[in-house]
């Protein structure tokens, strides 16, 4: 569209990560490089979709459709029917790229002006099995985005404290599942209530704040908290794929100069896996259950496109994900959506449709 630049909300940014083969992938053949044989299964995929294809050339067709552009900001997809995709973001990070430079890049700035009294919101969404859990908590070798907050909020804590100046970190962390919202950090992970409405804010009153004292005692928070997610689940994997968690972080700095209280908020949001829920087999419960993790996802890029578009409707009431998180997104607040995908043939369906769920959250 002839929408100017300057309309596009800077506030929002979407950047796409797409992660390696996995060692599954690599097994099953997916390196390039490696001599193709015709009996794969997977060439099989390209058979099918390139069928009706003028151009036949599934024999050399890519089993990785996936080409970042990082100096760019793009993402070509291999369109096996017909002409390669190419998607432009804020930035696009390939396998090679560790959350360490992600971090660096996109969300040292936002928790930044969080400490500097504003709020912000960081979010991974992407099918199952992409790297939104990875880039969010990580692992104790590779560390995500969250715990790298948490030591970037405390490193700047121990640089600024003074007689005169005081901080106060806590801590919430809650689940949404099936529209329930759950109190990760309370015994037996307590139903809420969220109340108040959109012009004034939502607000959860029972919900719990830990205070915490050092980037350690915030990753304890969210460990315990992952403990109450994952207590009776049989399946986490298939837990985590349907439900949302939101980790806040609150910074609360006083002055005593000038006896002002800055508080920034920071939501960290590990999404539902964005793929279609699969209908088969699926009674009457199953299926409303996809239709809210889908509406909950939908409802939250209708947010975040009118958001980049500056639209003086802003949807926030439609869904509780983004009535939660509705003062960390628009406002002053910053939000950076983190797009996951793989870069496997066989995923091109979901990447295409993970690329434009970005892609509109930048409505240019
Ligand atoms: P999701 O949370 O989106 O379902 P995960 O974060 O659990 O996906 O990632 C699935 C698997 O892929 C995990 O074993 C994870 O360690 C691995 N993985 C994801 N992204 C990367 C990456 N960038 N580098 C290395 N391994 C990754
Ligand atoms: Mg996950």
């Amino acid at each position: 569209s002839a929408r100017p630049r300057t309309a596009l909300n800077e506030c929002v940014k979407v950047v796409v990560r797409c992660r390696p083969l996995s060692s599954r992938e690599k097994n099953e053949g997916f390196d390039e490089g490696k001599k193709r044989e015709k009996s794969r299964p997977e060439q099989k995929w390209y058979e099918r979709l390139s069928a009706k294809s003028s151009d036949s050339k599934s024999g050399d067709a890519p089993l990785q459709v996936v080409k970042v552009w990082a100096e760019r900001g793009a993402v070509q997809v291999h369109n096996p029917k017909g002409q390669d995709k190419l998607f432009t973001y804020d930035a696009a990070y390939d396998c090679t790229a560790d959350t360490q430079t992600i971090y660096d890049e996109m969300v040292r700035p936002l928790v930044a002006s969080v400490l500097d009294g504003f709020n912000g919101c960081v979010f991974a969404y992407g099918q199952t099995g992409t790297g939104k859990t990875h880039t969010m908590q990580g692992t104790p070798e590779h560390e995500g985005v969250v715990p790298r907050a948490f030591r970037h909020i405390w490193a700047h804590i121990e640089n600024t404290a003074s007689p005169d100046v005081t901080h106060l970190v806590s801590c919430s962390y809650v689940e949404l599942y099936l529209e329930e919202v759950r109190d990760l950090l309370s015994k037996d992970s307590k139903k809420l209530t969220i109340r108040g409405q959109e012009l004034n804010g939502f607000y959860i009153p029972e919900m719990t704040s830990v205070v915490c004292k050092s980037a350690a005692e915030m990753v304890r928070a969210m460990r315990a908290g992952n403990r109450n997610r994952a207590a009776g689940r049989t399946d986490m994997n298939e837990h985590s794929s349907r439900s949302h968690a939101v980790f806040l972080v609150t910074v609360e700095t006083a002055h005593r100069d000038t006896n002002r209280i800055r508080v920034g908020k920071l939501n960290l949001v590990d999404l539902a896996g964005s793929e279609r829920q699969r209908k088969t087999g699926a009674g009457g419960e199953r299926l409303r259950e996809a239709a809210r993790i889908n509406q909950a996802l939908s409802s939250l890029g209708n947010v975040i496109s009118a958001l980049a578009e500056n639209s003086p409707h802003v949807p926030y009431r439609d869904s509780k994900l983004t009535r939660i998180l509705q003062d960390s997104l628009g406002g002053n607040s910053k939000t950076i959506m983190i797009a996951n995908i793989g870069p496997a043939c066989y995923n091109y369906d979901e990447t295409i449709t993970t690329l434009r769920y970005a892609h509109r959250a930048k409505a240019i």
